[in-house]
């Protein structure tokens, strides 16, 4: 028989696992998808609904990210900061706050650029672009076209965008419908692309467009919507784009 000083040391040594497994898991659960490239090895985290960690020969780039400072922990930390529109699931300053150090570079929309005042931080508007370490990033518009929903995300306003890394091209939606610049683009290797109701268009319109512009491999992201119909099912899309096998559809856990 256990003394009773050994069955409570055996019971603190078991909880003590779970006292740090949050945290392990947490990371765990971000994954890190590593695809390999002609510059070197990119390993995507997905964070949350539209907040990605994106690891890439040339540095660390987060892309909206929001949720607090404690969703970060574990994962390296920005050297780029992108924030494609000022929804407070893509731009939280308090977040910002956080991660934000003299070092990190910061490239924003007009209008966040002008919320954040930050001494430094890059503006882009839809249609320009940039350098940095050597990957161009460009602005992709990102709008709604449907009639009730164009106050949520007006033309002109929002960006997604482009970055061009060595011989590797991602390309992440920000919130926007199947726009015809989204259909336009070329030679996208990877490829974040939304699709929510009411804010951004559902997981048909998103494969339609995804079908049109080709990227090697897509995250469904940014899905979890309102109302019965609001959220989109990232399978379904993979389903219905099961007939182009050169479009490889990849799953983040974003919800966890
Ligand atoms: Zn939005
Ligand atoms: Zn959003």
């Amino acid at each position: 028989m256990p003394t009773r000083r050994h069955t409570l040391k055996t019971l603190a040594a078991a909880t003590a696992v779970p006292l740090v497994m949050p945290f392990r898991l947490r990371a765990d659960g971000h994954g890190g998808d590593v695809f390999d490239t002609p510059g070197g090895p990119v390993t995507v985290h997905p964070i949350a609904h539209s907040s990605i960690v994106i690891e890439t020969p040339v540095g660390v780039i987060y892309v909206d990210p929001v949720d607090g400072a404690a969703s970060y922990e574990g994962l390296p930390e920005p050297d780029l900061i992108l924030i494609t529109h000022e929804h407070g699931d893509h731009y939280d300053q308090p977040t910002l706050n956080a991660l934000l150090t003299d070092d990190v570079h910061v490239i924003a929309n007009p209008v966040v650029h002008g919320r954040m005042n930050r001494e430094g931080a890059e503006v882009l508007a839809n249609g320009d672009a940039t350098e940095w370490n050597g990957a161009g990033i460009a602005a992709i518009p990102a709008y709604n076209t449907t009639e009730d929903r164009l106050q949520f995300h007006p033309q002109g306003r929002d960006n997604g965008y482009v970055i061009s890394l060595e011989g590797f091209r991602i390309y992440i939606s920000g919130d926007t419908e199947d726009i015809p610049e989204m259909r336009a683009l070329e030679g996208i290797d990877l490829a974040f692309v939304c699709m929510n109701l009411p804010w951004t268009m559902d997981a048909v319109a998103a494969q339609d467009a995804v079908r049109e512009f080709g990227p090697r491999f897509v995250y469904p992201y940014h899905y979890r919507g309102r109302g019965p119909d609001g959220t989109q099912d990232p399978g379904e899309f993979s389903e219905m784009l099961a007939d182009v096998p050169e479009i490889e559809v990849r799953f983040g856990d974003w919800y966890g």
